[in-house]
């Protein structure tokens, strides 16, 4: 029943009225009983003490006597809303505001068994009918006790007074309790209805339903918390629709290779391709198998770069890097008559970062600018030293690359129209693997690119701080 936020919140509500209201009703009904009997028996006896230093004068004086005070008490009496007496030492009511209690005899009156109690609630002496609150003041003077003035406050007028403050408690507290309400409400509609959508657009996720999306308007914890919910569904929704085109494109760019080569075996197999074209069909087979070889490879790079690539950085001259990877082209661009044209602004230039990863930059920059350059063509290398930083550019005067593609070369199996034509080899990840090479050295490479005109790519390295 209590499984919901909410409903346990109600029943604490209840619970806290119920326990709220019994307090009330114990503690504060008899504090403020004690609290007017104190203060009204403090006030009473001040007046009867007053009233009793006045008839000690008198007393004293002997130019009265006690019995005359009548008309002194009634006055008192009404001030105070009391009765009244005097009262002499053995018990008699000399005077007293009523004339029909004057004379009376208080049977058993002893005021030596007050104990210093400034007040008593009873019946005193059995006189009254009812319990009254009863004050006695002495008269005293020149070592005598002369009477006692008493007042008398019939209890019944505390009880009344004591019920009309908690009637005032209770209407003040009800008021509260109610207003208590809108906390609850506050909290159901800025707590409990969010963290029901939150749940179940949790549920949704779970259940792989990326697209749904939390409409909380708070701009609280809440609030953050379904706005980073919702990023969080979304870098999920993008994480799932890459993954997809990732095993599109692994799958299709692994399936043509691996379909050539089936055929070609099979039609070497039964006979289709006669023996003496053996040599040509090994080769095309040879050349397919390096290109799954270089998907293969392009994808492990690009797998241990995602999860937080470890540099091995050190210093090195990268003219000299650029010098070697040039070499390695040799063969291939004598082929085609293209030549290189390094520059460098130092003998020697030293940076800060990981050789291996480097060179593979500049293999894989260098290999693109043969690719699409076009037979007897220069391609530009330059390193200038920029400040703290060796700004590298490979240029060539190819086929250039396509305005609206510029964007997306970076992206993983991107190939661009131009050149799934003339480079069947490529596999679309070698500018991905560049661009996060270089990213993980917290640096970054831009490309200037005109069709038809030729493409450079520039990028930048840290020197050591020494050189
Ligand atoms: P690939 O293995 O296909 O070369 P890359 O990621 O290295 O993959 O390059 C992605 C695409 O960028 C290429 O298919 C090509 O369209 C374009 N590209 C890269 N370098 C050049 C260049 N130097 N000249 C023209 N186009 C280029």
């Amino acid at each position: 029943m209590f499984h919901s936020l909410y409903r346990k919140l109600i029943a604490g509500y209840i619970l806290f009225g119920i326990l709220g209201f019994l307090t009330i009703a114990l503690l504060s009904d008899t504090l403020t009983r004690q609290f007017l009997v104190r203060s009204t028996a403090d006030s009473l006896y001040t007046d009867a003490a007053a009233i009793a230093s006045h008839y000690s004068n008198i007393a004293q004086a002997k130019t009265t006597d006690l019995a005359l005070a009548a008309a002194r008490l009634e006055s008192a009496a009404e001030c105070t809303g009391t009765e009244a007496w005097i009262i002499d030492p053995q018990g008699k009511i000399a005077a007293a505001d009523t004339d029909s209690r004057i004379g009376a005899v208080i049977s058993d009156f002893d005021p030596t068994d007050r104990e210093n109690r400034r007040y008593d609630i009873g019946r005193f002496y059995n006189t009254f009918q009812e319990d009254c609150l009863s004050v006695t003041a002495p008269i005293t003077g020149n070592m005598t006790t002369y009477g006692y003035v008493a007042l008398h406050l019939p209890m019944s007028l505390i009880n009344r007074k004591t019920e009309q403050i908690l009637h005032i408690i209770y209407i003040t507290a009800v008021v509260l309790y109610l207003l208590s309400f809108l906390i609850l409400r506050l909290f159901r509609t800025q707590i409990y209805r969010p963290l029901k959508q939150i749940t179940y657009a949790a549920r949704q996720y779970a259940d792989g339903n990326m697209k749904h999306s939390i409409t909380i308007k708070n701009r609280d914890e809440i609030g953050t918390l379904a706005d980073t919910l919702n990023y969080m569904a979304s870098k999920l929704g993008a994480m799932e629709e890459y993954q997809k085109t990732f095993i599109a494109n692994v799958s299709h760019d692994f399936r043509s290779p691996l379909t050539s080569i089936k055929g070609y075996l099979e039609a070497m197999l039964d006979g289709t391709i006669p023996p003496d074209l053996y040599p040509h069909y090994l080769e095309i087979l040879i050349s397919e198998t390096n290109r799954l070889t270089k998907l293969t490879d392009g994808m492990l790079t690009l797998g241990t770069l995602d999860d937080a690539p470890h540099l091995v950085r050190t210093s090195f001259d990268i003219n000299r890097t650029i010098r070697e990877t040039a070499a390695s082209f040799e063969g291939q661009c004598d082929r085609r008559g293209i030549t290189f044209s390094l520059t460098f602004s130092d003998e020697i230039q030293m940076v800060l970062a990981d050789l291996g990863r480097i060179q593979q930059v500049l293999y894989n920059l260098v290999d693109n600018a043969i690719k699409f350059s076009h037979d007897q063509s220069t391609i530009y290398i330059t390193a200038i030293r920029k400040n703290d930083k060796v700004q590298i550019s490979v240029r060539d005067t190819g086929i250039g690359i396509p305005q609206k593609s510029q964007s997306r070369i970076w992206e993983r199996f991107y190939k661009s129209d131009a050149s799934r034509g003339k480079d069947k080899k490529g596999t679309g990840l070698g500018l991905s693997i560049v661009k996060e090479i270089l990213q993980a050295h917290g640096e970054n490479i831009d490309v200037i690119s005109t069709e038809g005109v030729g493409s450079e790519f520039i990028f930048t390295l840290p020197r050591p701080r020494s050189s």
